[in-house]
């Protein structure tokens, strides 16, 4: 008999009922070191006292009121995002899912509105993951995201991840826009090199195509940067968030350029929930702490000491680790052992990490995690690893 939930999700047999910046407390009582953060989600971990107060605070006034009106949270987060980052405009989503189907609307109709109808194949990158809806997928094209689910949305082209020549090639005249996460999440924690970025940004300068950001899971501080993309020095047109930006609360944006928006007018796209005024009341919360230098250099001092020590580790462990890669406090380590297996094995050692493709663990923690939640959390990975070479 099928399960009362969808049974789309094989989960875990872990109950949580509380959380306490990095740490998930299972209905057991037994305490988790959460370094997962429901998937880079919770950037200033569990319950974190401005975000309860921002919310709280929020939901004794109003919780919708709909985008028929001015919502002064979603203009105040907007501007905050204008001021921090290279956009003009930004758009309010409830997931990255639907930020992707406005990127991919706003690219097609920019070229549109030039007169240039044929201009839209959008080209994308084999291992990405940019949600599931159908542009999503068809975005992704991967068999096990698309399969069963045809006819896809057309226009998609996917090329290998680093394969410059191929890339070169793949641009033409109907190439509205490049899709590209500047870190693969979903994909294995696979970083796109400073130099590919900028190489990326001079193909589209050269050929007028759009630069679409997915910075869904890499953004809001993830890397030790406001967004990933600043440590290349490159700006987008277009960039796609979510994840982060709510800090648990669901929201999602996307962030424009006047002109790559610019086809955008009234009437052109909408959301029921999207900019609510309770997802934005927290997003700004998010948004003050996270957007503070000192804040972020905090993230990359974090970051510096799990790295490290995560070397250690695969280091004293080679039966079950081969390397660590990624940016900021988005780790993966590359398994030998099967990434499940090493997850598991965190469970039982009250520790959680997430898998990912290419047989990759992540390490997606709580930015503001402290140095001894990073001691323990070596400690506990250290105990998974050495429990999985005596089993
Ligand atoms: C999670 C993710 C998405 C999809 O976000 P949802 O909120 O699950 O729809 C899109 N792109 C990237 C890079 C992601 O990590």
């Amino acid at each position: 008999m099928i399960s009362s939930i969808l049974p789309t999700y094989s989960r875990a047999p872990l109950n949580f009922v509380k959380g306490e910046g990095s740490w998930l407390v299972e209905a057991d009582g037994r305490r988790f070191l959460d370094l997962g953060a429901g998937i880079a989600v919770n950037a200033l971990g569990h319950a974190h006292p401005a975000l309860v107060a921002a919310l709280t605070e929020q939901a004794n006034k109003v919780w919708h009121v709909s985008n028929l009106y001015n919502i002064e949270q979603q203009q105040a987060l907007a501007d905050k995002l204008v001021d921090a980052t290279f956009a003009d405009t930004v758009f309010f989503t409830n997931s990255g899912t639907e930020s992707c189907e406005l990127a991919v609307k706003m690219a097609r109709k920019y070229w549109f509105d030039k007169g240039a109808e044929d201009r839209v194949e959008i080209i994308a990158f084999e291992g990405s993951f940019h949600g599931r809806s159908s542009a999503g997928i068809a975005a992704a094209g991967s068999e096990k995201m698309t399969k069963g689910f045809g006819p896809l949305l057309a226009g998609f082209t996917h090329l290998p991840w680093g394969d410059h020549e191929a890339l070169k090639a793949a641009v033409s005249e109907t190439t509205a826009a490049i899709l590209i996460e500047p870190v693969q999440g979903e994909g294995g924690i696979r970083p796109l090199p400073d130099q590919c970025l900028k190489g990326l940004r001079d193909l589209c300068d050269e050929t007028g195509a759009l630069l679409i950001l997915d910075e869904v899971q890499c953004g809001v501080g993830r890397t030790g940067k406001l967004f990933a993309h600043e440590w290349a020095g490159v700006e987008p047109d277009i960039m796609m968030v979510a994840k982060g930006i709510g800090g648990g609360f669901p929201l999602g944006a996307v962030l424009a350029t006047e002109d790559a928006a610019s086809g955008m007018t009234a009437g052109t796209h909408g959301s029921t929930y999207g900019g609510n005024p309770l997802a934005c009341a927290v997003g700004c919360a998010v948004m003050d702490h996270v957007a503070d230098p000192a804040f972020l250099d905090q993230v990359n001092a974090r970051a510096g000491q799990l790295r490290q020590g995560l070397e250690g580790l695969v280091a004293s462990h080679p039966d079950v680790f081969e390397d660590v890669r990624g940016a900021g406090l988005m780790l993966g380590l590359k398994c030998k052992a099967t990434n499940l297996d090493v997850v598991q094995a965190g469970y039982a050692q009250e520790v959680i990490t997430v898998p990912a493709a290419d047989n990759v663990v992540r390490l997606l923690p709580a930015l503001n995690l402290t140095e001894e939640d990073v001691r323990e959390a070596l400690a506990r990975l250290d105990a998974a690893a050495s429990s999985m070479a005596s089993a």
